[in-house]
């Protein structure tokens, strides 16, 4: 461990796992480093000191230049099922620095995104665009900003040099915080690669990192199973109160950590529909707004496949107890989506007839194509919603069967319901003029605004797009 006068506190617990795991790997040295957005409340979390690293020797260090001190860089290997088909992945445009102990004791890794080729960049140049890398930045703080479970983002830093994706864009490099970067594709690797003992020393180790209470389990890879399957079942719960669309939910871009990870395509519904999708590759609409627990489900499947061996020497046996903790994931994510949906519209008690209550509203929502986050904010009991006047009779006369007065049910319903979401018109405004005119008034002005979103900041952030808008289609931000 070693401490510098910018708070560097790095050790490397995951370069000291058999070396198959990682590649030892530099960042490549770029031409002219330049911070582009250094979040200075992120860095005092973790210990680090703004003053210092929002500078040109910061910029040296998350363009790739510089190596902090007491980092080890590696690039991790990991494999993936990718919309449903298997392959041999990595980090081929990241390296971990290393694992940065905050000063409240927490360990995160430290990442660099789009630092250049790595053993696993196969075709790709490793490199990473700033507008993506912008558009991760905004999201996840705004993920962070809804209480969501999430990977953050500490700076972007422009390298100075181009990239070419059909056309020439400025270059940079994202700094990434998680609580790991241990996904279902590693747990795929490990089963894969046929070295005895890997997949233990990873359950080991992930359990040591992310469930230290259930690392004594007597049957660890198990305990595993049920620890992720319970973090997942919350995490797309939340992703679809909020109306998230995570767009590429690839086996390699789900977390172990229960943190949203890998922001591509990913996108916020403006109207209900639970088909909506945003990716322009995700063509069947595997990865729907809709289609999320469902998708979960299926990579905890794969996740738990790839433990099998460990669970259980008779295979038999192994497959009994991983589809007995699989097949608590619907329930398990039921309980999360209506006990979120309960508060959305104010109840503080339960009913029976609540789920038919709120699906009847998500219905009519769909039907008139209203705005899914506006119409939750607005939902006033005095006063019926276009469209929303039959349900309105109903749910007053649900409200009256709750003890407890009107306040206590719009107070929950402001601090469940965000008035700001990263809407989609505001984020490219925001990119636009931060990637084509230098200017990144729009992008703080923005990123303050979804930091605090259940406080009502000026109305263009809440306002939907114009109507007649273009679909909006995102892009895998490569
Ligand atoms: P993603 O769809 O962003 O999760 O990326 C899937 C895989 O492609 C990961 O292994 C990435 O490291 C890799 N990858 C994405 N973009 C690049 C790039 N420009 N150069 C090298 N590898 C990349
Ligand atoms: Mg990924």
């Amino acid at each position: 461990m070693v401490l510098m006068e910018a708070g560097w506190r790095l050790e490397n617990t995951y370069a000291r796992l058999p070396d198959y795991f990682y590649q030892r790997t530099r960042p490549e040295r770029v031409g002219a480093p330049e911070m582009a957005v250094f979040n200075r409340a992120l860095a005092a979390d973790l210990g680090l000191d703004a003053d210092v690293l929002d500078s040109p020797a910061g910029a040296a260090i998350f363009a790739g230049n510089e190596i902090p001190p007491g980092s080890d860089p590696i690039a991790q290997a990991y494999a993936g099922h990718q919309f449903g088909g298997f392959t041999m992945l990595g980090d081929g445009r990241a390296i971990l620095l290393g694992e940065q102990i905050t000063p409240d004791g927490r360990r995160v890794d430290v990442q660099l995104k789009g630092s250049g080729r790595t053993a696993f960049s196969r075709r790709g140049d490793g490199r990473a665009a700033l507008g993506p890398m912008l558009r991760e930045y905004i999201i996840s703080e705004a993920m962070h900003g809804l209480g969501i479970p999430t990977t953050r983002s500490l700076a972007v830093a422009r390298t100075g040099e181009s990239v070419f994706r059909e056309e020439r864009l400025p270059g940079a490099v994202l700094t990434r915080i998680a609580a790991s970067h241990i996904r279902v594709g590693t747990f795929e690797y490990a089963s894969g690669i046929g070295e005895p003992g890997a997949v233990r020393t990873l359950v080991d180790y992930t359990l040591a990192r992310h469930d230290p209470e259930r690392a004594g389990a007597e049957n660890p890879a198990l305990a595993l199973l049920e620890s992720v399957v319970e973090r997942q079942a919350s995490l797309i719960a939340r992703w679809l109160h909020v109306g998230f669309v995570h767009g590429v939910m690839n086996t390699d871009n789900m977390a172990l950590s229960g943190e949203t990870i890998d922001y591509g395509p990913c996108a916020f519904l403006d109207a209900y529909d639970p088909a909506a999708v945003f990716s322009s590759i995700d063509h069947y609409g595997r990865y729907a707004y809709g289609n999320q627990p469902t998708i979960a489900q299926w990579n905890l499947a794969r996740l738990a496949e790839s433990l099998l061996s460990e669970i259980d020497s008779d295979s038999a046996r192994a497959i009994e107890r991983a589809n007995e903790a699989l097949s608590r994931f619907p329930d398990l994510f039921r309980q999360h989506w209506l006990r979120g949906l309960r508060a959305k519209i104010g109840l503080g008690s339960e009913e029976d007839a609540d789920a038919a209550l709120i699906e009847e509203l998500l219905e009519t929502m769909h039907q008139h194509g209203l705005d899914f986050t506006n119409t939750f904010r607005q939902l006033d009991p005095d006063s019926p919603l276009p469209h929303l006047e039959d349900w309105h009779v109903r749910w007053t006369e649900r409200l009256r069967r709750q003890s407890g007065g009107i306040s206590e049910v719009l107070a929950l319903m402001q601090r469940t319901n965000p008035v700001v979401i990263p809407r989609n018109h505001r984020v490219e405004e925001a990119l636009a003029a931060a990637v084509e005119h230098g200017d990144y008034a729009p992008l703080h002005a923005l990123v303050a605004a979804v930091s605090d979103p259940f406080t009502p900041p000026n109305p263009i952030f809440y306002e939907a797009a114009p109507v007649g808008s273009e679909p909006y289609r995102t892009f895998c931000g490569t």
